[in-house]
């Protein structure tokens, strides 16, 4: 029972190798259940916390993540919102990147922490990194400042030691313990002895805003990755397809791709077509600057917008998300050129 006056956290269990163990005939990693994970974490019981947990049914392999599992998990926030001081999810490394960058924009005037975790080496295991991931970020969802406020009201990934903006990050590593980046954001938070906010990076809503979800995603989008030597009979097949409404299209350096005129033909017949394109790079550090090149301008003037130094993982969400709102074709493209979560860095900020 919880004392009026006690922090309460809302764990929600979606699967991967942190709650995982070993299949003993096959010895793959499959997920398992919430019991066999707290039962690897007795230190839980020292919080002075109200903590309680909830599993999203089955536990899955983060790979197996589809936007309609984000929309459960945005309203199981939404249903639990007053109840709970902060949000604690684990998930699976391989998507915890698109999770967090989908809920960012799901959970529209968010006030309250949701910290999103894992671990590279299961709960059970003698080296894992998950217990202390999981402890650390059930400590950053229930931190409060002076004034009661959330320390970090935003969503968020915390691994090994670093709390970053969720639509920011990016898995760069499968093997090692520092699994995720922020690249073109600075962290919010760095763990050591003590947890060392930086507070005037951390994103907070409006004053008097409510928690506000949406979460229909329109997933008919393709990421198309330019290379060297792209033909186009096999870009043309993928990109003819009539239901088709958004392309992200990962170009070279600041923004460039090959002068080669069917493909800009392609790419003016797409915007013509009311198919929303937009520019990111390749390049995992910086943003694109689409005058910078001769090779970046002729895509802006196809029609195509600039993504800045957006992640992969929050494009992809940011589009199905404005997609999924059914706006205005010009609405939506404004839009995807704005700041809206906290996921891109304008030229002017
Ligand atoms: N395949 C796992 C998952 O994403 C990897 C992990 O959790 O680290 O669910």
């Amino acid at each position: 029972m919880k004392a009026s006056s006690q922090t309460s956290i809302l764990i929600i269990y979606t699967g991967g190798t942190i709650g995982m163990t070993r299949n003993r005939e096959t010895g793959a990693l499959e997920s398992f259940d919430f019991e066999h994970l707290r039962g690897n974490v007795p230190e839980m019981s020292n919080f002075d916390y109200h903590i309680e947990a909830i599993t999203l049914n089955p536990p899955i392999d983060s790979s197996d993540m589809e936007p309609s599992h984000w929309a459960k998990m945005a309203r199981l926030i939404e249903k639990n919102y007053e109840t709970y001081d902060g949000f604690v999810i684990l998930h699976g490394t391989d998507t915890m990147a698109y999770t967090a960058s989908a809920l960012s924009f799901m959970l529209q005037g968010l006030a309250k922490p949701v910290v999103i975790t894992g671990s590279q080496i299961p709960i059970g295991q003698l080296r894992t990194d998950g217990k202390e991931n999981f402890l650390t970020s059930i400590e950053i969802a229930a931190a409060k400042d002076k004034e009661g406020h959330a320390m970090v009201p935003e969503v968020c990934i915390y691994f090994e030691s670093q709390l970053m903006r969720g639509n920011r990050t990016t898995k760069i590593n499968s093997e090692g313990f520092n699994a995720f980046r922020s690249f073109n954001f600075p962290c919010l938070a760095n763990a050591g002895i003590d947890i060392k906010y930086d507070t005037h990076l951390v994103r907070r809503p409006p004053s008097g805003s409510r928690l506000q979800v949406e979460s229909a995603m329109d997933n008919r989008i393709i990421v198309v990755t330019l290379f060297p030597g792209i033909r186009e009979d096999i870009l043309s097949s993928l990109l003819h397809v009539e239901s088709l409404r958004g392309v992200i299209l990962k170009t070279y350096g600041s923004g460039n791709a090959p002068q080669k005129p069917w493909l800009m033909h392609t790419l003016e017949e797409l915007c013509r077509r009311g198919v929303v394109v937009v520019n990111v790079t390749q390049c995992k550090t910086g943003s694109v600057q689409m005058r910078r090149y001769e090779t970046g301008l002729q895509l802006l003037h196809a029609g195509v917008l600039n993504g800045f130094d957006c992640t992969i993982e929050a494009m992809v969400t940011k589009m199905m998300f404005l997609l999924g709102r059914n706006l205005p074709l010009d609405e939506t493209k404004r839009l995807m050129c704005q700041n809206i979560a906290g996921e891109i860095t304008l030229p002017n900020e």
